[in-house]
Order: structure tokens, then sequence, then C-alpha cells
């Protein structure tokens, strides 16, 4: 077990490992059942760098388990109408069975319209307001890949947000307010903090939090001293240079366990997915595990 000061540490990195190894052998036997490979849709409009190492990151993994990789590559000039009806040709592709469309796009697509073009039962990403809708009633359906890995990652440590206070820093439609739906169908009392939350107000709302997940994109923002002694502190975000959202140091000092930045959420958003794709070809496939 690694330690940080008073905290333990979430080891993100392993147990996404352990969880793609699981996938990979569903994969697998898929494939032999049904002499199909499950198959993830990547779409990249553009050349952002980031983007494209994303892509290209998410590409990689789904080879090393055994999913099938089908990448399209469109200008950074597409249009939305384009951009739509690239999602609608795979969407009715029986070939493909997850779709990730990679974002953001250009800021001339209207980036809704694009990711409603995917059909729910592709949208391995979590993306698209059916499966928000969905997650959020508890109707089967695909989660938003980061909460989707955050929940796992708490399940992982037996934290049972039942009953507790839980605090998300951000309300961004693939991360925060899925994150906070997740924790209240877990019965947490979920807190939503945003840029229009004072300051003071955010500080006692992470204050008396148990559970507190970061997702604002801005370095060390959650101060250490805020963090409640024993809380659990998940930091999704990701900021240049490799820091995450909390001031990790000083809240590893208080909290009982934190996510590393990386190797904390990371590495469970790709996991969810590759898990998600496999179980969407196991659905459209009508192949079921036994
Ligand atoms: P986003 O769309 O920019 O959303 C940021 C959220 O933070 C917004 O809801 C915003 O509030 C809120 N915010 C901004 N300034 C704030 C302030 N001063 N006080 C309180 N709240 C504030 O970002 P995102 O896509 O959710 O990503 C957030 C972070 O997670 C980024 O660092 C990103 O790189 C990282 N991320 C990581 C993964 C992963 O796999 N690990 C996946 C996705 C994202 P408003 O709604 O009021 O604007």
């Amino acid at each position: 077990m690694s330690t940080t000061a008073n905290a333990r540490l979430m080891d993100g990195s392993g147990i996404a490992r352990r969880l793609v190894e699981e996938t990979a052998a569903r994969a697998a036997d898929l494939t032999r059942r049904t002499g199909k490979q499950p198959c993830l849709a990547t779409v990249l409009v553009g050349e952002d760098p980031a983007s494209v190492t994303y892509v290209r990151m998410k590409r990689a993994r789904c080879e090393k388990a055994g999913i099938r990789s089908h990448h399209v590559e469109l200008p950074a000039a597409t249009t939305t109408e384009e951009l739509v009806a690239t999602l609608r040709g795979l969407s009715d592709d029986p070939d493909v069975h997850g779709i990730l469309l990679q974002h953001p796009v250009g800021r001339h697509i209207d980036e809704r319209a694009a990711f409603e073009a995917i059909a729910p039962g592709k949208d391995v990403d979590g993306v698209t307001t059916s499966s928000f809708a969905a997650m959020s009633f508890g109707l089967p359906g695909f989660v938003s890949c980061t909460p989707g890995g955050i929940m796992r990652l708490l399940d992982a440590y037996g934290v049972d947000p039942a009953g507790k206070r839980a605090v998300v820093v951000g309300r961004s439609a693939i991360l925060g307010k899925p994150a906070g739906m997740l924790l209240l169908a877990r019965n947490a009392t979920v807190t939503y903090c945003h840029s229009y939350t004072p300051a003071a107000d955010l500080s006692a709302a992470v204050r008396e939090a148990d559970i507190v997940v970061a997702a604002v994109g801005r370095a060390r923002f959650i101060k250490g001293e805020d963090i409640k002694p024993g809380a659990v502190v998940v930091d999704a975000g990701y900021n240049e240079g490799n820091v995450g959202d909390v001031d990790f140091e000083a809240a590893a000092e208080r909290a009982g366990l934190i996510t590393p930045v990386p190797g904390g959420v990371g590495p469970m958003t790709i996991a969810t997915l590759l898990s998600q794709t496999v179980d969407a070809a196991e659905r459209q496939l009508g192949a079921a595990p036994a």
C-alpha cells in the first residue's frame, strides 16, 4: 500500500490495468464466440496536438485489448453537417460497435449536434443527452467515461458514497455534472460548485465534504487546508506540467484517500471507454457472456 503523508494513494493505473485485462479477456471471448472483433470508431477533426495524442493513446490501448480500432480523420474545416453525416454513417455501420468523437471539435462546429448524431447504443463515451438521461434515471446505458472511471475507482477502494457529503467542483456536461449524478444515484448528498460559486462558499463546501471531486481545469485550485481530515479526494483535473486541480501535497496531509495526477483518474477514463466498447459489442452481437 502506498502512502503520502497521511493519505493513502488511489492507484488508478493499477486498477485500470486490471479492468483492461478483464476487458481484453471479454473481447477475446466475444471474438471467439461470434467471429467478430469488437470495434471502436474514433473520429478526429483537425490536428490539435493534444487531441491527436489522446486519440493515438486510445487506439493503442484498443489494439492491446483486442478491440479493433477504426479511425476517421477529418480536416479542420469540416462542417457540422459533414461531421454529423460521418457520425450517422458510423452509427449505421454494423461493423462498428462504439463511437468516440474526440473533443473539443473546432469552434465553428455545433458540438452538441455532432454528439447527438451518435446512436445511443454506440455512445460508449457517454456524451449524448440520451446517455445522460439514462444515467440520471438509473436506466441501462453508457456513462460518461471519466465520471464512470471515478465511480469504479471509489468502488475499488471500498468507498460507499451513501449518506456521505460529496462536493463536485465543476459542472461540465462530460465530467462534473455526470459525476454528481452518479454520486447522487449512489445516495450521496451532492453539492455542485462552479464559476458562479463565491470563493468562500466553495471553500465552505469543500471543508464539509467527505468526498471531493475536482473537475475545474485550474492547477492546484482546491486548497489543502480546506480538505476535511480523512476525506476522499478525487482529482480529475489535468493541467499543464502534469498538475491536477488539487494542491496535492497539502491535501495529502489531511485526506484519507487521494488520487495522484497523473496515474489516478486518467487511466480509469480510458479503461472505462474500452470496457463500455465491449459491452456495446456484446449487446449488438447478441452475445452477452453466459
Ligand atoms: P470545462 O468544460 O472547462 O469545465 C470546467 C468547470 O469548472 C466549469 O463547470 C466551470 O464553471 C468550473 N470553473 C471554472 N472556474 C471556476 C472557479 N473559479 N470556481 C469554480 N468552478 C470553476 O472542463 P472539463 O472538460 O470538465 O475538464 C475539467 C478538468 O478535467 C480539466 O483539467 C481537464 O483537462 C480534466 N479532464 C480530465 C479527464 C481525464 O480523463 N482525467 C477527462 C476530461 C477532463 P462554469 O460551468 O460556471 O463555467
